[in-house]
């Protein structure tokens, strides 16, 4: 992909992220604004007006026309654990509304021992941390090291930039040690894609990360020392072909910079948060949702993360997915109750149905998009 390609998508030329300087955006939250509040996000998506679109963007017709009344989950394979939403950075496509105000939502010390009790119930193989920037909770390193001792896959969700903060340069090697999987945020191999969506200077930052990351061992094949880089599009449209890009940052990255990695993913941006104001911001909201909401996958909805996945809250609090946990959508038992990880009702939580809304078109678009990246 050439160094001009994020601005160009499935619909032609769209809009790059507006440079606003080093991207000293606050959250929603501190800014005071009214987007901040999730059920205000569900309604802006929602008052779309998609009437002409397929099924008339409505996720729970597009599902029964692919042949399901609802979706329901199958066996718990991965334990999502969300530390919370402290974060270094502001990314402007942010769906959690992270930031360093963030201080408040953070998960404890009884929460974080709920989960691993709760884990030993499931017969989950794969422990995946994130947040914000989970490696900012006090309780990380307690989580990774019980779940690693439990023969956990162990999955950090790291933006990079944080490996280079006091205190947290040891991570490389540590994490290492313990087997564990980076997940590391890069929106593009190059420059301009990156701190356009991430704030000026997260490209050096996030290189010199990467290349701490190799040093550890990380990114040159070996299975317990794996380095996964994870883009989101930088403007209104879909990922390009994983495959094919993969190639091309692989290369890029190693010739230009030196630096290895072993696998890229691609995730959809979903409509909500402050990708959600820049939407809204930028006239892009009915567009993307329709290019959304055209690109519905039926081939994409077996692989679906809420399937397969259980996504605990900062609090304690479970969801069927990340995105409905920022959107406040708890999954619920068949009383309409929700879920706390203390106290788990396995039985009621295999009988339920995932709730869905319009911005589930989101992970079905195109390729599709989960934790993991495409799903077809
Ligand atoms: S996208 Fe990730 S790195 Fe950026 S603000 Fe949100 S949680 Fe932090
Ligand atoms: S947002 Fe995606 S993962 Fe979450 S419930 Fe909807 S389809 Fe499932």
């Amino acid at each position: 992909m050439a160094d001009t390609a994020p601005g160009f998508g499935a619909l032609g030329p769209a809009p790059l992220l507006p440079a606003v300087g080093p991207r000293a955006t606050r959250s929603l939250l501190a800014r005071g604004l009214p987007l901040a509040s999730p059920s205000l996000q569900i309604a802006a998506v929602e008052a779309v007006d998609l009437s002409l679109s397929p099924h008339g963007g409505d996720f729970a017709r597009a599902l029964a026309a692919s042949g399901r009344e609802a979706l329901r989950p199958g066996p718990i394979e991965i334990f999502q654990i969300n530390l919370g939403k402290l974060c270094n950075m502001t990314c402007r496509h942010c769906h959690v509304d992270a930031g360093p105000d963030r201080t408040e939502e953070t998960m404890d010390r009884a929460t974080a021992e709920a989960c691993l009790r709760a884990l030993d119930r499931t017969g989950a193989h794969t422990v995946d941390l994130t947040g914000g920037a989970p490696e900012l909770n006090p309780n990380f390193r307690f989580l990774v090291d019980e779940a690693a001792r439990r023969g956990k896959h162990v999955i950090d969700r790291c933006n990079l930039t944080i490996l280079l903060v006091p205190g947290l340069r040891d991570l490389p090697g540590w994490l290492g040690e313990r087997g564990v999987e980076v997940v590391g945020s890069l929106p593009h191999w190059r420059r301009r894609g990156t701190d356009a969506q991430r704030g000026d200077g997260t490209y050096d930052k996030s290189l010199e990360a990467l290349r701490l990351l190799n040093a550890a061992g990380y990114g040159a094949g070996d299975p317990r020392r794996r380095l996964t880089l994870l883009s989101n599009p930088v403007g209104a449209f879909l990922p390009a072909h994983q495959a094919a890009t993969e190639r091309e940052w692989k290369e890029g990255l190693r010739k230009e910079h030196g630096i290895a990695f072993d696998r890229l993913i691609f995730l959809n941006n979903m409509p909500i948060s402050r990708y959600l104001e820049w939407l809204e911001e930028s006239g892009n909201l009915e567009r993307y949702l329709e290019l959304l909401v055209n690109s519905f996958n039926p081939a994409t909805v077996d692989g679906l993360m809420c399937r397969n996945t259980l996504s605990i809250g900062w609090d304690g609090r479970v969801y069927d997915c990340d995105f409905n946990q920022m959107l406040d959508l708890p999954a619920l038992s068949a009383s309409s109750a929700g879920f706390h990880v203390r106290d788990l009702d396995l039985n009621a939580l295999a009988a339920r149905s995932v709730v869905t809304r319009r911005h589930c078109f989101g992970c079905t678009a195109g390729a599709g998009s989960s934790c993991g990246g495409a799903l077809e």
